[in-house]
């Protein structure tokens, strides 16, 4: 049972092993909390999720450690701050705590630990810091501090830009987008940039400043979870700068020859064929969409694809989703724990390979409608190593979109509108508000109470 993983950095499919099956340690980039999480967000923490529950699958619970950062500390956020007049420390609680909700709507589970930038900044109790880890690239001749400024110094490492392997006159010409007069090479990053007095910022070696984009993922994996670990992961956008400078500022700073055994990317999700973006209108957040859709039904969607290829989200995509899990949900109702299906986990020992890994759920639901002994069983079982079939059947047929949850008070209180127009023998009106309440999905059931005998009404929603 050997579990296969594409690797970025060598650009090949290999078989995973652990440096310590004990300790599988993982860290995937998080959200930089300034908005809503958009569906192309739910992306990454999907996949890792559904990797995260194998590798627990395969080495025991206590045994995977899951790390995914939450960038805090961004310019972005500060202007978003500003723009709402609210303190930067409450927009990015509060995107944060939106973030975890929504994210948990998706079935994925809480990584082991989920550091924020701003704690790392200067941490005396961690193993290393952002200002510890820049001082010692200082030392070790890998950066220098240049007007306020301490960056990372790229033709200090031979092999830097080996993970995006991009030419190297494709990246002199992207970082001359800003060339300052203090890089000595305009390949050169920011690790420390000087901020003003209002601004987020830190006393350091290098005066009052705040960390740049990428040394934040060096400090928290290497605090968190060794100089060197298992598996890096993030969206495939994240491979050039920031995995590229990540792997510099660690490989340097440890002296190690990589910073992580295996370096996965999740493709890119457009929506309904285009690239997603406000000024096209088709920029979907994860909260939006659970107004409409169950969780399980965005997650089942995703995970349609296999999480290196794009993504084509669509509402269509969405519905049959829905339908599939309706079926499942009917089917598996009162089945017990049953066998793993071997396709379902040979197919995610591939390379998460989720769509087979689903054909073989569809073969079983086949199996379990014709009646075959433990199909039903099996499929509960098997749909949980994707984090799917959780919850008990009745939530799921209970559950109703948002935009069509119903306002309690107001039906009781045409209810007993109603009933005072009838006694009036006001027909007309009470034929209005029967009309009214069916137009909110209610449907009435006129009757009698079998002790007093007066005439009773009860409602239940029509769907
Ligand atoms: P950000 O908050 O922009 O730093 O992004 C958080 C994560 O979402 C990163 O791993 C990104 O690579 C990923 N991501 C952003 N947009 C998309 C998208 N449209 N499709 C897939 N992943 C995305
Ligand atoms: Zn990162």
């Amino acid at each position: 049972m050997d579990l296969r993983l594409y690797d970025t950095l060598t650009r090949e499919k290999r078989r995973f092993q652990p440096i310590d099956p004990a300790r599988v340690r993982m860290y995937v980039c998080g959200p930089t909390v300034y908005d809503f999480a958009h569906i192309g967000n739910a992306r990454p923490v999907i996949v890792f999720d559904v990797l995260y529950r194998l590798l627990r699958h395969l080495y025991g619970a206590d045994h995977v450690i899951y790390v995914r950062n939450v960038t805090d500390v961004d310019d972005k956020i500060n202007a978003r701050a500003a723009e709402r007049g609210v303190s930067i420390r409450d927009l990015t609680e509060g995107t944060y705590r939106d973030f975890k909700t929504d994210v948990a709507a998706l079935g994925c589970l809480e990584p082991t630990h989920e550091p924020r930038a701003t704690e790392y900044v200067r941490n005396p109790a961690a193993r290393i810091d952002m200002i510890r880890l820049i001082a010692r690239l200082i030392e070790t001749g890998h950066a220098y501090a240049a007007e306020g400024h301490v960056l990372f110094h790229v033709p200090s490492m031979p092999d830097y830009g080996r993970l995006s392997k991009r030419p190297l006159d494709e990246m002199i010409a992207g970082a001359r987008v800003e060339v300052a007069p203090y890089k000595r090479d305009p390949q050169d990053f920011v690790l420390w940039k000087p901020s003003g007095a209002n601004e987020p910022g830190w006393d350091s070696p290098w005066g009052y400043g705040r960390p740049g984009w990428h040394i934040e993922c060096s400090a928290m994996s290497a605090a968190l979870l060794g100089e060197v670990f298992d598996i890096h992961g993030g969206g495939i956008d994240l491979v050039f700068p920031h995995h590229e400078n990540e792997i510099a500022q660690s490989r340097c700073a440890f002296r190690t020859p990589v910073m992580a055994n295996f370096w996965m990317h999740n493709g890119f999700l457009q929506v309904e064929g285009e690239k997603m973006s406000k000024s096209l209108g088709n920029f979907v957040t994860i909260r939006e969409l659970l107004a409409d859709w169950p969780g399980e039904a965005i997650r089942l969607a995703m995970l349609q694809t296999q999480y290196r290829q794009p993504i084509n989200w669509t509402e269509a995509g969405l519905r049959e989703a829905k339908r599939t899990l309706d079926h499942w949900y009917q089917l598996t109702a009162d089945a017990p724990e049953g066998l793993y299906c071997a396709d379902t986990l040979d197919a995610l020992l591939d390379d998460l390979n989720t769509p087979k890994a689903l054909a073989a759920l569809h073969e079983l639901r086949s199996e379990a409608a014709k009646g075959a002994k433990g199909a039903a069983a099996a499929l509960k079982t098997s749909a949980r190593l994707l984090g799917l079939l959780h919850h008990p059947a009745h939530q799921w047929t209970e559950w109703r979109p948002a935009s069509l949850a119903i306002d309690e008070a107001k039906v009781e209180r045409l209810i007993v509108a109603r009933a005072a127009a009838r006694k009036a023998k006001s027909f007309a009106e009470s034929d209005r508000i029967r009309d009214e309440l069916a137009a909110m999905g209610v449907v009435l059931k006129d009757g009698k109470d079998p002790n007093t005998g007066e005439p009773v009404t009860t409602w239940e929603v029509a769907r």
